[in-house]
């Protein structure tokens, strides 16, 4: 049997910590709540890392956050040789959030880097220090240094970044709205969730299930670590923190 656990992280990916009670531990540990801020690995984005804290002070350190047999499943999976607590359970939850803030603007990053380069995704992985999206793109006239100042320049333009739900039709009637090339959003809930950026999403649109930071300003100084080929049509743009290094 599939759990539905409520995904604090869909509506604020600001929260650090909240309450709440495990309602199943599966057979090989992991921990199922009925309601969570830890993020389970999808979309590129890593699962978030953190601990549970039970009734009598003692903590559970969670390695990893993965979906169950759904998506709406969420796995907390415990570091070895941790005791894990009873079903029924009331735990507080804390996230690693020095980790998942650089994910959230990393993750942010990629989105802004699908504006400056406007071609189909065929991949995407983020990571706290380093992100890759690669995208099929037939010239390969991109070069890093204007990647990066197109880039800094929408992060230095504070655009907001905010969500927004949309039905089945309307993602229906604007196709363009979808920039992965083999992955198409999940229909037939009825709402898919939007991921926008600038006032009335004036710079960009999405469907992602992913976290993000607020505005684009909160993502910093970022740049383009390389552009590398991936096959004929492939390039792998890679996207680190900081001034890009003197050549
Ligand atoms: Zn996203």
């Amino acid at each position: 049997m599939a759990y539905k656990t409520e995904a604090l992280f869909r509506d604020e990916a600001y929260l650090k910590t909240a309450d709440a009670t495990v309602v199943a531990v599966n057979d090989r540990g992991g921990i199922i709540l009925d309601r969570t801020i830890f993020y389970a690995t999808s979309g590129g984005q890593p699962g978030d890392t953190g601990h549970l804290e039970r009734a009598d002070g003692s903590r559970v350190a969670i390695a990893a956050t993965i979906s169950g047999e759904t998506k709406d499943e969420i796995i907390h999976v415990p570091a070895p040789d941790h005791a894990v607590p009873e079903v029924g359970e009331k735990v507080s939850l804390a996230i690693d959030w020095e980790r998942r803030h650089l994910l959230m603007r990393m993750h942010a990053a990629c989105h802004l880097l699908t504006v400056v380069c406007p071609f189909p995704i065929t991949g995407a992985s983020v990571s706290e220090d380093d992100s890759r999206v690669d995208f099929d793109i037939p010239d390969a006239s991109f070069g890093k240094e204007e990647v990066t100042a197109s880039l800094m320049d929408l992060v230095r333009a504070d655009h907001p970044i905010f969500t927004r739900l949309i039905s089945d039709e309307e993602l229906a009637a604007n196709p363009g709205l979808v920039k992965s090339k083999n992955v198409r959003p999940p229909v037939g809930t009825g709402r898919i969730r939007l991921v926008c950026i600038g006032e009335n999403a004036s710079v960009d649109s999405q469907p992602c299930g992913g976290t993000h930071v607020k505005s684009t300003g909160e993502i910093g100084e970022i740049h383009i670590g390389k552009i590398e080929k991936k096959g004929r049509e492939n390039r792998r743009f890679r996207i680190r923190f900081g001034p890009m290094p003197e050549a």
